[in-house]
């Protein structure tokens, strides 16, 4: 069956001498993937050149038996060249598009899921404050992918909680001080930290960006955020290293 959507490039890998297998996360169908027969032999039969990050309106050869679709037509809408020609902003981005396909399944269709996308790439081509794109980006594909952290009282009691709140990435969110002990790995974290995390969740896009975030907080979302993630992921990302070194270790560098 023939099908057509818009879809963004998460990964690509060659496939013999002449063609090209590309993982896309598409509006219609979710993650899928696809085969591009003689992209690298003849660089005129596809208009794109499948640069990751880039969107692409695609059509393709729905197989039912097979979850490689062969695909006919991939014409270039977007390829965010401001993204590619910055360091930082591409290891942002490459970062979130593993996590992406990592997380999410294929030929699951999730329209938030590719607007979140959509939405994160525009942004960080035009925005320099690329750390608070990416915890707007983390927070938003946990609470979509249904893995968000519980936030708004003990996991354990479901008392509310006041003070003294520590975070389990074993239980999944906050514990207060009378069931810490059933997590001794927890770690404290600041109420700025988990009311930033349930800002963001509950805001639209262009709302969760008008939060202003404090060097410390800044920290403790970057070190729950990605721990939790790397918790709850069967693999760590490959990107995570290179995306810490560069966000982590020099965090005065690139004040929100
Ligand atoms: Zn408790």
């Amino acid at each position: 069956m023939i099908q057509k959507t818009q879809a963004v490039v998460l990964k690509t890998f060659n496939l013999r001498e002449t063609s090209k297998i590309a993982v896309f996360y598409s509006q219609e169908f979710g993650k899928i993937k696809g085969l591009l027969k003689g992209i690298r032999a003849d660089a005129k039969k596809f208009a794109t050149n499948l640069e990751l990050t880039s969107l692409n309106e695609l059509i393709f050869y729905r197989k039912y038996r097979s979850d490689l679709h062969l695909v006919s037509q991939c014409d270039l809408k977007e390829d965010f060249p401001s993204i590619r020609e910055d360091l930082k902003k591409s290891l942002a981005a490459n970062y979130c598009l593993e996590l992406i396909n990592s997380i999410m399944p294929l030929e699951d269709r999730n329209e938030e899921v590719f607007k979140l996308l959509v939405l994160f790439l525009k942004d960080l081509s035009a925005l320099t404050e690329i750390e608070k794109l990416i915890y707007l980006f983390q927070v938003k594909i946990l609470s979509i992918s249904g893995f968000k952290p519980h936030l708004d009282s003990c996991v354990v009691c479901n008392k509310k909680i006041e003070k003294d709140a520590r975070f389990s990435h074993n239980l999944g969110g906050l514990v207060c001080s009378d069931c810490a002990f059933k997590d001794r790995n927890s770690q404290t974290v600041l109420m700025g930290t988990t009311a930033s995390i349930l800002h963001i969740e509950k805001s639209t896009w262009a709302e969760a960006l008008r939060l202003g975030i404090s060097f410390g907080i800044r920290q403790e979302l970057n070190s729950i955020l990605n721990q939790f993630l790397t918790f709850h992921l069967e693999r760590p990302l490959k990107t995570l290293r290179f995306y810490s070194k560069t966000f982590f270790k020099a965090p005065q560098r690139n004040l929100l």
